[in-house]
């Protein structure tokens, strides 16, 4: 696939490939604190999130709206002072000698309540991530064979030297890298090989789940596309599931099946790509969508967002966009807005005092 290929947010819903709903990872309820007691600091606040069997989940929101704390929580990587003070993630397992036939799935797993044991084996095996930035994630003085090799012998004890070389050679050749370049240190490769090379990493167990946690923010433009066609089309071919996160809406309106979109540690809307695309709900999805120029179509004018967003210490009243809200009224700075299925949009969740039917009229401005 090229890189003009990756058209999604431009196609019909009709056009799109039809999505197993088998849920894979249920995120219910998850908050993850910095800091303690009153003081504390929610950056991720009472999120749910379904992540289903081959879909490709979007997580967009400016910095500091806790899409990548999610992801450091999801996979168990936070670190202190943050801390998880509620809430489960449930994967949902799948044999792997019954996948290809459907697979046998057993009764979910809580990734909260793993012990050190069963993280081990959870992570790489069965979900993986891979980081903004390549050159942090490698280790700077070993080659990438012995990269690869590592993460195979820690999973496979019994896996030979021989094996791990021809697994590392198939796995680069897979991400587009030339075999031949198994022996290079991480600084002599091009900051798209490296990603690549991490890419190339996170599948080498055929994970379950790939996390993306701004991985091509790094990246100059034309590489940027290069890795997320080679994505697109990985997705395709091993029928993974992505949990793709960053700050470019654009970016992802091109390659998730799903948007979800954060603000202040919150949920605030979360639909298929194309309705959020086509028809945001929430003002603040309108603000992102509206922030940038689109590749096709007619001209828009470009909108954008006023103002910052808030200092989750000091988070305002209400709904925590209201200070930033063109259409903010009464209800907006008195009652935190829950998430709720608008009457006519099954697919969609949206957590707005606009047009919802079950404010007052006193509520509606
Ligand atoms: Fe704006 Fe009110 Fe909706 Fe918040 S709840 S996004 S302030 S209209």
């Amino acid at each position: 696939m090229t890189a003009t290929e990756i058209t999604a947010a431009s196609a019909a819903p009709a056009d799109r490939p039809a999505l197993g709903r088998e849920p894979l990872l249920e995120i219910r309820g998850l908050t993850v604190d910095y800091g303690e007691g009153p003081g504390a600091v929610h950056a991720v606040d009472n999120v749910d999130i379904t992540l289903h069997r081959s879909e490709t989940l979007g997580l967009a929101g400016e910095s500091g709206s806790g899409k990548s704390t999610l992801a450091h929580a999801v996979t168990r990587l936070l670190r202190p002072p943050g801390a998880i003070t509620g809430g489960q993630v449930l994967y949902h397992r799948r044999a792997k000698e019954g996948a290809a036939a459907g697979g046998h799935v057993s009764a979910p797993v809580d990734v909260l309540a793993m012990n050190r044991a069963e993280l081990r084996a959870f992570r790489w095996e069965e979900i993986a991530i891979v980081f903004q930035s390549a050159m942090n994630a490698l280790n700077p003085v070993h080659n990438v064979v012995a990269q690869i090799s590592d993460t195979l012998r820690a999973h496979r004890p019994g896996i030979t030297k021989a094996e791990c070389r021809e697994r590392a050679a198939q796995l680069l050749t897979t991400v587009g890298v030339p075999a031949a370049r198994m022996r290079a240190y991480p600084h002599e490769l091009s900051g798209g090989m490296r990603q690549r090379v991490m890419i190339a990493m996170a599948l080498a167990l055929d994970p379950d789940v790939l996390v993306l946690d701004e991985p091509t923010t790094a990246l100059d433009v034309v590489v940027q596309r290069d890795v997320l066609a080679e994505l697109v089309r990985l997705r395709e071919e091993f029928g993974f599931a992505v949990l793709f996160i960053t700050h470019d809406l654009s970016l992802l309106l091109e390659v998730a099946d799903r948007v979800a979109i954060m603000y202040a540690g919150r949920l605030v809307e979360s639909a298929p790509a194309y309705e959020i695309y086509h028809d945001p709900q929430h003002p603040y999805t309108k603000g992102l969508v509206g922030s940038f120029p689109p590749l096709r179509g007619p001209r828009r004018e470009l909108t954008g967002i006023g103002g910052s967003p808030p200092d989750l210490r000091s988070l305002p009243p209400g709904c925590a966009f209201s200070p930033r809200c063109g259409h903010a009224f009464d209800r907006c700075t008195r009652d935190v807005p829950l998430l709720r299925v608008p009457p006519d949009d099954p697919e969609r969740l949206v957590a707005c005092h606009l047009d919802d039917p079950n404010g007052s009229a006193d509520d509606n401005p």
